[in-house]
């Protein structure tokens, strides 16, 4: 699905001579490379603040710990997503409560949202599933309006851009209370091991996060939260470094290649190509098919004789996963989420993929769809 080394062949130098930095200098934690890195990514992002963590799980609960809620707090969350966003929540003794989401795009339907909201509810988490941002001025207009917090899972979508309709851009992650990121190396910007970071323009947020992160004192031996241990460490600041340099080039990369596969796909009724919306980027964390009337087993049986990897982002909606199992949801309670998860079907998506690649992989696609 992804292609790390080729990846990593072009820009091997600077790596190289990053890590060996920190190996020279042995300021393997908090050193100055996480410290340039975190600057680099502010500016990048255009971001007040960036708290660079252990990895984006922790960044999703250290985001909710720092807002003060208490048990049994209502936080909404996407049925159609990673467990990560949800699991947080549910860890931290709040509810989780899923909503559907939009056929088209995969995020977060505002209908949906809107008739979720109770008196209990304290924050929505959209996740921006797949590199394309969810509908962020609408999400902001509802927590505004039901005084909400909005804590933006941008583990897919680092480097894509929101337009607001008074013409105002801004990144992915950056638009909510706090923002947040994972840099598995699978990810659009991806390390050698695990990291992540949070984002907020918020300066007191910021503070009680830092603190939180790093055992919730900010006077050492002083602990003024409960807090947990999360650092991205030097080595992994240094790699992400070098790649936060390449990451418009990255995530043009991947739309080159998403833009062959629609080419091709949209010749053919049985193939939904991603929808692409109108306020905003897309920067093709995945690229995600919808399989109309196809045997979607079959078809990834075909593709994985050939030699082509075919995966299926997510099989299962939060609300049928049997630790989420609850009185409050059964199956047919979600149904564009239950009907997503099956009929879709991801393809290849990364950096490398060269023409002849995306040849193979579309001819050997349509040679099964036109049986
Ligand atoms: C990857 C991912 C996470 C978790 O990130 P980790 O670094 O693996 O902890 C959370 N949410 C979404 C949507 C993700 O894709």
């Amino acid at each position: 699905m992804v292609d790390l080394k080729s990846q990593y062949e072009k820009i091997k130098t600077e790596v190289n001579a990053g890590i060996q930095e920190v190996i020279d200098t042995t300021a393997f934690i908090k050193g100055g490379k996480v410290i340039d890195f975190q600057h680099d990514l502010e500016k990048y992002l255009q971001v007040k603040h960036v708290i660079p963590v252990g990895n984006g799980t922790d960044a999703l609960q250290i985001a909710l710990m720092a807002l003060c809620l208490k048990s049994g707090d209502e936080v909404i969350v996407p049925t159609f997503t990673f467990i990560a966003t949800a699991e947080v929540a549910a860890l931290l003794g709040l509810t989780p409560v899923v909503v559907d989401v939009d056929f088209e795009t995969f995020n977060i339907s505002i209908d949906a949202l809107k008739k979720t909201i109770t008196p209990r509810t304290k924050a929505i988490v959209p996740v921006h599933l797949f590199g394309q941002n969810a509908n962020m001025e609408a999400i902001l207009a509802i927590a505004k309006e039901n005084n909400l917090y909005v804590v933006e899972d941008a583990c897919q979508s680092i480097g894509s851009e929101f337009s607001f309709s008074d013409g105002k851009k801004c990144q992915s992650g950056t638009m909510g209370d706090i923002g947040c990121t994972s840099f598995f190396p699978s990810k659009n910007l991806g390390c050698f091991g695990d990291g992540g970071a949070i984002f907020t323009n918020n300066d007191e947020l910021a503070a009680k996060m830092r603190s939180i992160a790093n055992h919730g004192m900010e006077v050492r031996y002083y602990h003024d939260h409960v807090g947990v241990n999360s650092r991205l460490d030097s080595i992994q600041a240094a790699v992400l470094d070098v790649k936060l340099r390449h990451l418009d080039e990255y995530c043009n990369a991947r739309r080159n290649a998403a833009d062959y596969y629609d080419k091709v796909f949209s010749t053919t009724e049985k193939i939904l190509i991603p929808a692409r919306s109108s306020f905003s980027t897309h920067v093709f964390h995945q690229y995600t098919l919808k399989l109309i009337g196809v045997n979607r087993a079959e078809l990834i049986k075909h593709l994985n004789d050939k030699g082509i990897p075919a995966m299926i982002y997510y099989p299962v909606p939060l609300h049928l996963q049997k630790a989420y199992q609850n009185s409050r949801y059964k199956a047919g309670d979600f149904p564009v989420a239950e009907k997503l998860c099956e009929c879709v079907m991801s393809l290849p998506m990364h950096t490398e993929l060269s023409n002849e690649q995306l040849e193979y992989i579309t001819n050997s696609v349509m040679e099964f769809i036109k049986k």
